[in-house]
């Protein structure tokens, strides 16, 4: 059973997408930079803690240097777990809230706290709690892609590689749920486990630009292909893929998978990652609005795209950029945040 919002729609207005045009390095500078942060992160007892969309040079770095690179659920666990007083996130804000609230005892910074979300910045507390408190009945269950204030309404959050389970045990419960913010992924698992889930309206400016008549078309020129999608992309979309998942998911079936090519539909950051893994395979870019070339049709994410090389190095060249660039949470809101994050964290996988 299912029950359709009346809500009003909270995507992002175009206006309020950034244009973002990232850097281009010389070999020569992407290796000095490289150098530099690796000798600040060491000299400032700091890890960096990435995630698959950004940049392929602060993916890279991150690996080399003892840090990591993966999807928000594993940042978080890896910024809690490390022993590092220091964590550079580079990703968009809530992944540097989630790793505040996680360590609370650790300097968290960010190499721009530019970097937003189109579903956090879709998502308003104040809005967003008028709604849990006019369904009162229903388990509140908050995608990771949230502010810490939102989450602190929350009961569970979830990352997109452990929403299904989680939703699933709660319908098993006889729960009924009340989904934020997006509304792609919502859809997704209201239809994977029949739960009676209320949706918030939220998209992700990047996933909901993926076209289902296009990708039909591509399809058609590469019939062997395999299809991998992202659940925040439009049921139509979906409907194609050969696998559904979060990022860590369409790596896994990108490995799994016996296709020797692949049409990928998330943001294009996760090629780098992609390719590396499967140097045999070919991955090419799902169809988006194109023509326009517009920032909503570049599958990039232009917060994502913010974290380049020389903002890393630019935030751990001296104290007071650490500073300006900390992520600060409300003790109050950070400790409420973290009980629905925990649980996810202990959803046993
Ligand atoms: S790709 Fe979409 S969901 Fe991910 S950070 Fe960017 S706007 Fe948010």
């Amino acid at each position: 059973m299912s029950a359709e919002t009346t809500l009003p729609d909270y995507s992002l207005p175009e206006e309020q997408v950034p244009m973002f045009f990232p850097e281009v390095l010389a070999e020569s500078d992407v290796a000095a930079l490289k150098e530099e942060i690796a000798g600040l992160l060491k000299a400032r007892n700091a890890v960096l803690v990435a995630h698959y969309y950004v940049d392929g040079h602060v993916q890279d770095l991150a690996e080399e240097t003892g840090g990591c690179v993966s999807d928000s659920l594993e940042m978080a666990r890896f910024g809690r777990d490390h022993d590092a007083p220091t964590l550079v996130v580079a990703g968009v804000r809530f992944m540097g809230e989630s790793a505040k609230i996680l360590s609370p005892d650790k300097q968290v910074v960010m190499p721009t706290l530019a970097a937003e979300c189109s579903l956090d910045l879709g998502c308003p507390p104040d809005e967003f709690e008028a709604f849990c408190k006019a369904n009162p009945d229903r388990t509140v269950v908050v995608y990771a892609n949230t502010s810490a204030k939102v989450k602190a309404l929350s009961d569970w959050v979830v990352t997109s590689s452990v929403a299904l389970p989680i939703v699933e045990s709660l319908d098993a419960k006889g729960e009924k749920i009340l989904w934020a913010p997006d509304k792609h992924l919502g859809r997704y698992i209201q239809h994977q486990t029949g739960a009676d889930m209320l949706l918030w309206s939220g998209a992700c400016v990047v996933h909901e630009e993926f076209k289902s008549k296009a990708l039909f078309d591509l399809k058609a020129v590469y019939p062997d292909a395999g299809v991998l999608v992202h659940p925040e992309s439009p049921a139509a979309v979906i409907d194609i893929a050969d696998a559904v998942g979060s990022t860590s998911q369409i790596l896994a079936a990108a490995r799994d998978l016996p296709h020797e090519m692949f049409i990928v539909a998330t943001d294009r950051g996760l090629f780098h990652k992609l390719r590396q893994r499967n140097p045999d395979k070919r991955f090419i870019e799902a169809p988006t609005a194109g023509d326009g070339a517009t920032c909503r049709s570049c599958a990039h994410c232009p917060w994502m795209a913010m974290n380049e090389l020389s903002k890393v190095a630019e935030v751990l060249r001296d104290e007071s950029a650490m500073r300006d660039k900390e992520i600060r949470i409300d003790p109050d809101i950070a400790k409420r945040a973290m009980v629905p994050l925990q649980r996810m964290l202990d959803f046993p996988r």
